[in-house]
């Protein structure tokens, strides 16, 4: 089957194809500055924006109907600009046609319910797309792109899909967050859910009024997630989180960052050599020593060198840090907001919510119920579960991936994992390098596949810079500019 861009018999060369696999925050981002981009370049955009669920400007994260799932970072740092921090807070105090879109004032340091947000995105890019026209055009495509192949004639590439292909002279690659597989060994159930983020996955678990006791591996923000989701439709359940250290998301101070209070770590000046992680720590653990109730100012002024520190350390410290303290640094990185850490609290007080320390080691069927046997240093102990749930978050070994298109981009050699497996291995643009070492000029990507290059970027004030720096790249390419007649070349 031919799609719409397809269509034409002559590939109009006046114009720029974009196809961005992937509708969630970071294609979303990337169609909206395309869009925006084009325009004040006067360059014609055609952008595609496919997403194999149909959550166009929602993606994993945003398409919660649940009120109660908060946005983790306050809504003065979670604009969808980069240049403009108010926007996202002018929109919601501002009343359309249908009314205030958020029901209560919102300032800086609100945290916004994540469907509320998922509407913002939405309303940014119905707003780019009416801006962008005659020039630039918008296609939402509902399908799984499944391949990406060089293109003898026309456009650069071929984008394959499930059940037909589209033609452009630029692909991004927003595929996001790739869930990990889970960690046990799971007996063929429809109790059993390896992917929460799956569209319509909780469905069962969440119409069923009568659950007593569900196991969730994990107690990182997908548990809470589902702690929150599951406890208010069944309140007299019992949630089991297992993980291997126990460690819950701390507490969202609520506050940003105080500008008269940047830190700075020596390690930060030098931009040269390499950061050894031992230092890093070091001069980390004395900052926060010196002013223990500020950790989090102090986090936030380290959070924008983290891509550069990053890239300069060493891959075994990088390894080193991966496995001996990235767990602490998500706990203290990626936070939940207090109204959420207060209900956590009260379901633990009130025994709804019982952490475990220790490993799955066994998941065994018995009649409708499942049996989890829980290994601890100290234990063993053995949780009856109604349902059991995959909580542990996103994959940290891409090799892995269930993702039919990265494992076909990594066969045919288009792409390769970077270094530690995190994600795509790219240039410091997002051009993803090939098998042989060499960055594409036509394959990019961003946000969370960037693991590996930066290891911060998978929240909105990295993913909106970036989306905005990818823009200006690719309407500015010389060699894309070259292929229109009409440019001076
Ligand atoms: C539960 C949760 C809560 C979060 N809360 C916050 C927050 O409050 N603040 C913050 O800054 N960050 C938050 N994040 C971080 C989040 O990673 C980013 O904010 C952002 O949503 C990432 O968007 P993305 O588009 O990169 O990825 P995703 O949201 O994962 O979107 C990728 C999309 O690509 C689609 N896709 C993948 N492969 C293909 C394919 N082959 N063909 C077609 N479509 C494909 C997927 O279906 C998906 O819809 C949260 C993350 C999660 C998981």
């Amino acid at each position: 089957m031919l799609r719409p861009m397809d269509r034409r018999s002559e590939p109009d060369r006046r114009t720029l194809t974009v196809a961005i696999v992937g509708g969630g925050a970071s294609g979303t981002l990337t169609a909206v500055q395309l869009l925006r981009s084009g325009a004040a370049r006067g360059v014609g955009m055609r952008v595609a924006l496919i997403d194999q669920y149909g959550r166009h400007g929602l993606g994993v994260a945003y398409s919660t109907d649940h009120d109660d799932h908060l946005l983790n970072a306050v809504a003065g740092q979670m604009s969808a600009f980069h240049d403009d921090p108010d926007h996202l807070i002018r929109w919601a105090n501002t009343a359309g046609p249908g009314g205030r879109p958020v029901d209560q004032d919102v300032t800086d340091t609100t945290f916004l319910p994540r469907p509320a947000y998922g509407r913002y995105l939405r309303e940014v890019l119905a707003e780019a797309e009416q801006e962008a026209r005659p020039g630039g055009q918008l296609t939402r495509l509902t399908a799984e792109v499944i391949a990406i192949r060089p293109n003898d004639t026309g456009p650069a590439v071929r984008v394959v899909l499930g059940d037909g292909h589209l033609d452009a002279d630029v692909v991004v690659l927003a595929t996001g967050n790739t869930p990990a597989a889970p960690p046990f060994d799971a007996p063929s159930s429809s109790r059993v859910i390896t992917d929460p983020w799956h569209p319509g996955a909780l469905a069962g678990l969440l119409g069923c009024a009568g659950v007593r006791s569900v196991v969730i591996v994990g107690t990182g923000l997908t548990t809470v997630d589902l702690a929150v989701a599951i406890t208010s439709v069944s309140p007299r359940v019992v949630v089991h989180a297992v993980s291997r250290h126990g460690l819950l998301p701390r507490t969202h101070p609520g506050t940003r960052p105080h500008p008269d209070r940047p830190v700075w770590l020596p390690v930060i000046s030098r931009t040269t050599e390499p950061v050894r992680l031992t230092e890093l720590s070091w001069q980390l653990r004395a900052a926060i020593s010196a002013n223990p109730e500020n950790w989090h100012d102090v986090l936030c002024s380290l959070r924008p060198y983290v891509p550069g520190l990053w890239r300069r350390m060493p891959t075994a410290d990088k390894r080193a840090f991966l496995r001996h303290l990235a767990r602490y640094w998500e706990i203290h990185r990626h936070l939940v907001p207090a109204p959420t850490a207060s209900r956590v609290a009260a379901l633990r007080v009130g025994g709804q919510l019982v952490i475990h320390r220790g490993r799955v080691q066994a998941v065994r069927s018995a009649g409708e119920q499942l049996r989890v046997l829980v290994e601890s240093d100290a234990d063993t102990v053995e949780l009856q579960a109604d349902w059991l749930v995959n909580g542990t978050g996103s994959t940290t070994d891409v090799t892995v991936t269930a993702s039919p298109l990265l494992r076909e981009l990594f066969r045919a050699g288009l792409a390769r994992p970077d270094p530690l497996r995190l994600g795509i291995d790219a240039s410091v643009q997002g051009a993803v390098v090939d098998s042989t070492g060499t960055p594409s000029d036509v394959l990019y990507t961003l946000g969370p596949p960037l693991r590996g290059l930066w290891y911060e970027t998978t929240a909105i004030p990295e993913i909106r810079q970036q989306a905005a720096a990818l823009a200006q790249l690719i309407t500015s390419d010389a060699r894309l500019a070259q292929r229109r007649p009409d440019s001076a070349a």
